[in-house]
């Protein structure tokens, strides 16, 4: 009798245990989908991760009721990633199955074209050195040749042959290349290289930057070898370009967001990861809770191991401005590093001019967000036929509405948060659950009709655009406005082709867009980001007014960026005008470790949920001394985060820091315990208690 360990798509730990009827032995594989029997009376698609002759003790084992594959889906390589990434980020492996595979997949849909022979053969096409493959069963026609491309710069040709020498001896390079040094154009010569090679490439990007802008630049070189996957595109695109990947003609190219890690390939030779620092690439909710860098590193190597080009693929973290963790790791040596200092085509990196708000909301100068200063920079860029970029980290019209008369501030009230106004729809939104209601037109509290709205979001600013300029046209890209794919494309290109001359926007407007003429970038309140109540917020920053100020200028004249905070004096403020990452690294590195804060230790954070008041206070204090007496000084808190309730439950977490020397399988296996011991008390039984690894 044989015995087949499934995966199933369900917050359980560990695999579930069928007996496979003689007629169905013969035609299952590993990586196959089955039909199984689930709960009851249902039955439900699993995959299959093993078959062997142990038959499970202590239970009745039901029978697979049918095969859906006749080949696999997923490859080998990847169950063994998938493990990983379960054990790692401490969730179930059904949990990273269904992050993982398209929902067709999921479902157990039929295969539409059964081409998946290149995956399971014995040599797992590996050895397809031919970049082109003459027999190509879904590609339509022949992929374009790869045509010689701008020639890099001279310093670009160092930074990749540095890039390359690192790689002699570290599988993951860091290249630190400022804004608009053209490192898209490295990247571009490193893939057509990688192909030449018959490798294929992933090229992860954070969702917010995958556009057609930079599609269309890397579809004009790899034309039909490159496929994109993007969590915006169907179910059945996502499907067919999972297909493609196990098919004997897979894409070279994949350029995709964090899900595409999951990817089957066949002989990844590199993966790049542009705008590494982004925190996009961590997934919050729901579990698995993974960083798509760090699961791309371990990629690379698991990939490696299982086929037979016997060397890792090769990774290459890029940015301008590196997240603390990676450039740490490549100070150490960890990884190689390389930094490429100058812009594509000797443009100078754009000045940055501080702006005191402090002094002029005192002396009554300032015209809503803006300060004079700003205005004359606007109005002179205006008139030069440039465009201008306004960075305001806030949707929304008014941060919220307060009574004038008692203070009275309307909440959510499913959530510990004030209501943000949003003046275009006449409502008031919770941002957290999306809750919304009519703005009041009096104070429920004391009957005032003195309601003021608080704070500036990008609805108020693009409103003051509109009064102090007139006859300028205006775009703001915050989630608002970019609901679809189109909407956002549209502003994009719009900017692009000069159909607008004032771009404002949240933090969209500072990620990797490349435009010609912008010669303003105004940032508006840099203050609300450096006020937040958690460890990154400087380096976030840093990273934001950096990213933002490096789309001023980026063709021929130098750009200004104008910088307004109360904060002046901060240390933070002058390394983003010198543009001193160094700086800022050297300065939070010694503050991470005074504290122990990462990359000086590990941080997992405990979170319990519960929708009783009561039950959260003593089932947290409860958890907190639990996890006291394993880890000792180790454990803190409990704590309630910055909000405390969203979505009618109640949020409370211990932090757990560990020292990197400590052997991390033990640590998860003392928290899995004390979750399950939790759990298992009558007073808990409806709270939710997950781990977050290496959170944000
Ligand atoms: P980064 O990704 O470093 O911000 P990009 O790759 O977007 O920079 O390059 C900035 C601009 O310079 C782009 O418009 C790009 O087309 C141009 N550019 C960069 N390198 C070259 C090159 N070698 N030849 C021609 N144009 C280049
Ligand atoms: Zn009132
Ligand atoms: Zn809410």
């Amino acid at each position: 009798m044989l015995f087949a360990d499934v995966v199933l798509p369900v917050p359980l730990p560990g695999m579930f245990t069928y007996s496979l009827p003689d007629d169905l032995c013969q035609q299952v594989k590993a990586g196959c989908r089955v039909i199984v029997p689930f709960g009851n009376r249902k039955t439900t698609a699993a995959l299959v991760a093993r078959i062997h002759e142990t038959p499970p003790e202590g239970f009745e084992v039901k029978s697979v009721v049918s095969i859906v594959d006749a080949e696999p889906v997923v490859l080998p390589w990847q169950l063994a990633l998938w493990q990983w990434v379960a054990d790692y980020y401490m969730c179930s492996l059904g949990e990273v199955y269904k992050a993982a595979l398209p929902a067709p997949i999921k479902k157990g849909k039929k295969p539409v074209a059964a081409a998946y022979g290149a995956a399971t053969k014995p040599d797992g096409g590996n050895t397809a050195a031919a970049p082109l493959h003459p027999s190509q069963p879904l590609a339509t026609e022949a992929p374009a040749p790869l045509f010689a491309l701008d020639p890099l710069s001279p310093a670009q040709q160092q930074a990749k042959a540095a890039i390359l020498a690192a790689w002699q001896t570290k599988p993951v390079c860091l290249l630190h290349g400022v804004t608009s040094s053209g490192k898209t154009e490295i990247y571009v010569h490193l893939i057509a290289e990688a192909i030449a090679r018959g490798e294929q490439v992933l090229y992860l990007l954070p969702e917010i930057v995958l556009t057609s802008q930079l599609t269309d630049r890397l579809r004009a070189v790899f034309g039909q070898r490159l496929g994109v996957y993007h969590s915006k595109f169907t179910d059945v695109q996502r499907t067919d370009v999972w297909r493609r990947q196990l098919s004997a003609a897979p894409y070279d190219v994949i350029v995709g967001v964090r899900s595409s890690v999951f990817l089957p390939f066949q002989r990844l030779g590199l993966v790049i990861v542009d705008e590494e620092h982004e925190n996009s690439f961590k997934q919050q909710d729901p579990a698995p809770r993974y960083h798509a860098r760090n699961v791309a590193i371990v990629l690379a190597t698991t990939h490696h191991a299982a086929h037979a080009h016997g060397t890792a693929a090769k990774v290459l973290l890029g940015t301008a401005t590196p997240s603390l963790e990676s450039y740490y790791n490549a100070r150490m040596g960890k990884y190689g590093l390389v930094a490429l200092t100058e812009r594509y085509g000797q443009v100078l990196l754009p000045q940055v001019e501080v702006i005191d708000t402090k002094e002029l909301q005192r002396k009554r100068l300032m015209d809503g967000a803006f300060s004079p200063r700003l205005l004359d920079a606007m109005r002179d860029a205006l008139l030069g036929g440039q465009q201008v970029i306004l960075f305001q980290n806030r949707r929304g019209f008014a941060r919220q509405v307060e009574c004038h008369v008692c203070g009275w501030v309307p909440h959510c009230p499913h959530c510990d948060v004030a209501l943000t106004l949003h003046k275009r729809v006449n409502r008031m939104t919770c941002h957290y659950c999306g809750f919304t209601t009519d703005i009041p037109s009096r104070c429920p509290n004391c009957e005032g009709d003195d309601l003021r709205q608080i704070g500036f979001g990008t609805e108020r600013i693009e409103d003051d655009i509109h009064r102090l300029f007139p006859d300028a046209r205006i775009a703001r890209m915050d989630l608002d406005t970019t609901r679809s794919r189109a909407a956002y494309e549209t502003i994009i290109h719009d900017f692009a082709e000069g159909r607008t001359d004032i771009l404002v926007g949240t933090q969209m407007v500072t990620k990797g867009l490349d435009f010609e003429r912008v010669s303003v970038v105004g940032i508006l309140a840099a203050d609300t980001m450096l006020n937040q109540p958690d460890f990154r917020a400087w380096e976030h920053a840093f990273q934001m007014m950096t990213q933002v100020a490096g789309r001023a200028g980026r063709r021929s004249r130098q750009g200004l960026v104008l910088l307004q905070t109360k904060s002046a004096s901060l240390p933070l403020i002058a390394q983003v005008v010198d543009n001193d990452f160094d700086g800022m690294y050297t300065q939070q590195m010694l503050e991470r470790r005074q504290f122990a804060f990462p990359p000086f230790v590990r941080l997992i954070m405990v979170y319990v949920k519960h929708r009783n008041a009561t039950t959260i206070d003593i089932l947290s204090r409860d958890a907190a001394m639990r996890l006291q007496q394993l880890f000792g000084t180790r454990a803190f808190g409990p704590d309630e985060p910055p909000v405390g309730r969203i979505q009618s439950l109640y949020i409370r977490r211990v932090v757990i820091k560990l020292e990197l020397t400590l052997p991390l399988a033990k640590a998860r296996e003392l928290l899995h315990r004390v979750r399950d011991e939790l759990l298992a008390q009558r007073q808990y039984a409806s709270a939710t208690i997950y781990f977050d690894v290496d959170p944000l």
